[in-house]
């Protein structure tokens, strides 16, 4: 603690210009930042594929987040939104699902002073088309994947419902750390990789240890909806269901025992809540 920081506590005294420090502790642990980024939006005419009906509830919109992670050893890419070039047209497009993205990852990235080379790790939560649309772009980042994602990603034939090759194939031969369940990004338990398989083979969340903020999940595909956490709804596109609320059960375990804050990613209404970058969460 500093002499006019202590000088403020025990004299409680308020002298302009001195910075009061009450948590040294938490200074000194606040190297790690999560910026957070619009990287598209998704809009349903119905949502029964996420087992939910039509009538249960009206919320028809999904945001496709993208976020960076800041560590004092490196800097991390956790999911990759949409497909840059879903911004070459504007507004909604598609057909059936439409899509929309307003700026380019790339784009955002510029203004806290990032491009597509700045990463040295990625990670998606999963291949589906909506985690992994800036993958290709990514540029000499080691990439940190399940085992079985990268094999089902990468079989020759190709059979995960939602999973398109052409927008992930130059990750094939980049640089990677092959995982088999959770992994500690830096190794100080503050970024942790948390395997929840079942979505996709190696669907994955992340845990965050912010000082601040306090830590978090960011809990990629686990769930869509706020309604799917609490009534445990598993899309009809996933791979193996037992698995997935295996899964639930896990990272619920994780959320209670270190009271992390739960994010749902594609939750639009929760998401617009929160601090976009350039703004950050330490
Ligand atoms: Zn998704």
């Amino acid at each position: 603690m500093t002499r006019c920081a202590v000088f403020l506590l025990y004299a409680m005294l308020v002298i302009s210009g001195c910075q009061v420090d009450v948590s040294p502790e938490a200074k000194t642990k606040s190297v790690l930042k999560l910026y957070v980024f619009d990287c598209g939006m998704l809009r349903f005419e119905s949502i029964e594929s996420f087992s939910i009906s039509d009538d249960e509830i009206n919320i028809r919109d999904l945001i496709v987040p993208c976020y960076v992670v800041e560590h004092e050893k490196g800097r991390l890419l956790w999911d990759g939104g949409l497909p840059s070039k879903t911004a070459n047209v504007d507004g909604w497009h598609g057909e059936g699902m439409l899509s929309r993205l307003d700026r380019t990852f790339s784009e955002q990235l510029l203004e806290i002073g990032l491009d597509m080379s700045s990463f040295d790790y990625a990670a998606y939560s999963h291949m589906h088309f909506d985690h992994v649309g800036v993958a290709n772009e990514v540029n000499g980042a080691t990439l940190i994947i399940q085992k079985k994602e990268y094999d089902a990603a990468f079989a020759d034939e190709v059979t995960v419902p939602g999973f398109d090759p052409t927008l992930y194939n130059n990750l094939k031969d980049s640089a990677r750390i092959l995982i088999e369940g959770d992994h500690d990004v830096f190794g100080d338990g503050l970024v942790r990789i948390i395997s929840a398989p079942g979505h996709t083979p190696g669907h994955q969340v992340l845990f965050l240890d912010l000082a601040n903020s306090g830590p978090v999940v960011l809990s990629g595909d686990l769930y869509h909806f706020a309604i799917s956490r609490w009534e445990r709804r598993v899309p009809e596109f996933n791979v193996d269901r037992d698995m997935t609320l295996a899964s639930m059960d896990r990272v619920e375990a994780l959320v209670e025992e270190t009271g992390a804050s739960f994010w749902i990613e594609h939750e639009l209404a929760f998401f617009v809540q929160l601090n976009k970058a350039p703004a950050y969460y330490d």
